[in-house]
């Protein structure tokens, strides 16, 4: 006999989910707070223009081929791989850096930092290509019961990468490379993570090895939306309903087993299992009122910088602009380590820009470009008023029309700013904390909050707060993780 799913969220993390299950033959509904899904991954339609709202790129396309395989579909998506990667404006220099995944072409745009570049690159990332591979299929992408399991796991990772817990992503890239530009580059993965290099563990140099040699980055043909559009359509084929609008608030019966999501206008949700794709922390705080995740104790957690983001429709085409731009001041570290802990936007900022009209002509008009603006800032803990929003944003616009001369003020034809207010609001991210909870070693793996439920025994988490963590990759991951604990518990007899 079939069982009911009630998936919460039609984040990446649910719909997968949602894909997985469905495809096993259970009966799943998902129900949504937003008035469209995707979740991060969403799209904003404006003035003619089509906006990716959140993510622009992805590591590890392999994670999607396999949910369509695990799924018996074709993977209906078109990846384009980014080469160069990306490129890295620095402050007073017209020239950008051009990140290429070819390591001797890349030796050549480092020629006069780091002349020494090549053995020393190749040094750094034969030692994340051994992490990443000793990590890959025995820590991340398993679930772990209890500490003996984690522990276990744990020990299977060669000891030779144990230094690498113990000192910073930015001391990490000391060891191997001298110029100050050259490690201020490399480290802008962590920002990835939602962290600063300076409180990254080294471990996550692995993630040089997957952006320049393993996988790379890639896009989707027709912009990162299409994601959420074709699982939708498949989810759909398999008469999978998603009710948007509708915010789960509390729950229904509190015994061993969950009866029943309550929302906001009090209808209540039954199944017979349910997932969860809001922040695996933040509900069951705020939603199943659990004292381990009270609000001063979540507001303990470490948690990921928050976006500030700005979509600008614009007249005329941006030749100075790439796919995947960063532009960066002349002070990083003093920037890093200060911006993100308070309650003042940055004079100088630094920030990331997306063209995504460069690959994909059809979300703007004719002659026009659509520019995301992504500037991480600090959570709602630190920085809770936003009404300096207009004065950052025009900050930041000013600086980039600089960078790249051209007048973006005058040629402006659609402006929407998201604050980390907007972003809590829309998706329920706590704070306004962009990527979900941090991932220092005291809240990844066993100690990151479990996919299972501790109470529930037909409850289970799907997402960036949960394990093995965030990026679109990883919540691909996280909804196999999910699924292969409901298979196993809550089979189809
Ligand atoms: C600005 C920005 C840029 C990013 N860029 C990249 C990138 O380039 N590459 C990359 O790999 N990753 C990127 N990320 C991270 C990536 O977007 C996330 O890791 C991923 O999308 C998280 O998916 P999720 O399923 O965990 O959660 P979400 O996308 O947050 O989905 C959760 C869903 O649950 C809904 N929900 C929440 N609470 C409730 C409730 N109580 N009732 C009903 N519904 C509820 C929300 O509305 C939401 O739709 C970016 C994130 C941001 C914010």
């Amino acid at each position: 006999m079939s069982k009911k799913v009630l998936v919460v969220g039609s984040g990446l993390g649910g719909l997968a989910t949602a894909l997985r299950l469905s495809s096993k033959g259970y009966e799943v509904e998902i129900v949504e707070k937003y008035h469209q899904p995707g979740g991060r991954l969403n799209q904003l339609q404006k003035d003619g223009f089509t906006f990716d709202m959140g993510p622009s790129f992805f590591s590890m396309s392999y994670e999607f081929d396999e949910l369509f395989k695990f799924c018996e579909v074709e993977n209906p998506l078109r990846f384009n791989e980014l080469d160069p990667v990306y490129s890295v404006f620095f402050e007073g220099k017209k020239e950008p850096y051009y990140i290429y995944k070819d390591l001797v072409k890349l030796a050549k745009e480092f020629q006069e930092m780091e002349p020494n570049f090549l053995p020393r690159v190749k040094g750094y990332l034969a030692q994340a290509k051994a992490l990443f591979h000793d990590t890959e299929n025995r820590v991340i992408k398993r679930n772990f019961d209890n500490w003996i399991d984690y522990g276990l796991g744990m020990s299977k990772v060669p000891l030779k990468h144990t230094p690498k817990l113990f000192r910073s992503m930015w001391s990490e890239l000391g060891n191997h490379f001298e110029s100050e530009q050259v490690k201020i580059i490399f480290s802008l993965v962590a920002f990835f993570l939602g962290a600063t290099p300076f409180d990254t563990p080294a471990v996550y140099s692995l993630l040089n090895y997957t952006e320049l040699e393993h996988d790379g980055y890639w896009n989707v043909k027709g912009g990162m939306y299409k994601i959420t559009e074709e699982v939708v359509k498949l989810l759909e084929a398999k008469n999978v309903r998603i009710h948007f609008n509708t915010e789960i608030k509390e729950v229904r019966n509190q015994s061993n087993k969950l009866e029943g999501f309550v929302d906001q206008h009090g209808k209540l949700w039954t199944a017979d299992v349910y997932v969860v794709n809001s922040d695996a922390a933040a509900f069951r705080g705020k939603v199943l009122n659990r004292p381990r995740y009270s609000e001063k104790k979540l507001d303990k957690k470490d948690w990921t910088l928050a976006p500030f983001t700005i979509y600008l429709g614009v007249k005329g085409k941006l030749d100075g602009l790439h796919h995947h731009n960063y532009f960066l001041g002349n002070n990083f570290k003093e920037y890093s380590s200060k911006i993100f802990k308070t309650s003042v936007s940055p004079e100088k900022p630094y920030y990331y820009v997306n063209v995504s009209s460069k690959y994909n002509a059809e979300c703007a008009p004719d002659g026009c470009e659509n520019i995301f603006i992504l500037c991480p800032v600090p959570d709602r803990r630190y920085k809770p008023d936003w009404n300096d929003a207009e004065e950052l944003a025009d900050t930041i616009i000013a600086d980039l029309g600089k960078r790249i001369d051209y007048d973006l003020k005058t040629n402006t034809l659609s402006k929407t700013i998201l604050t980390p207010i907007d972003w809590e609001e829309k998706f329920n991210l706590y704070k306004g904390s962009g990527l979900g909870l941090a991932h220092g070693l005291n809240q990844v793996g066993y100690m990151r909050p479990s996919n299972k439920d501790e109470d529930f025994g037909n409850l289970y988490y799907v997402g960036a707060s949960t394990v093995p963590g965030t990026g679109l990759p990883i919540v691909v991951i996280s909804s196999k993780l999910a699924t292969e604990r409901i298979l196993n518990e809550h089979a189809i007899v």
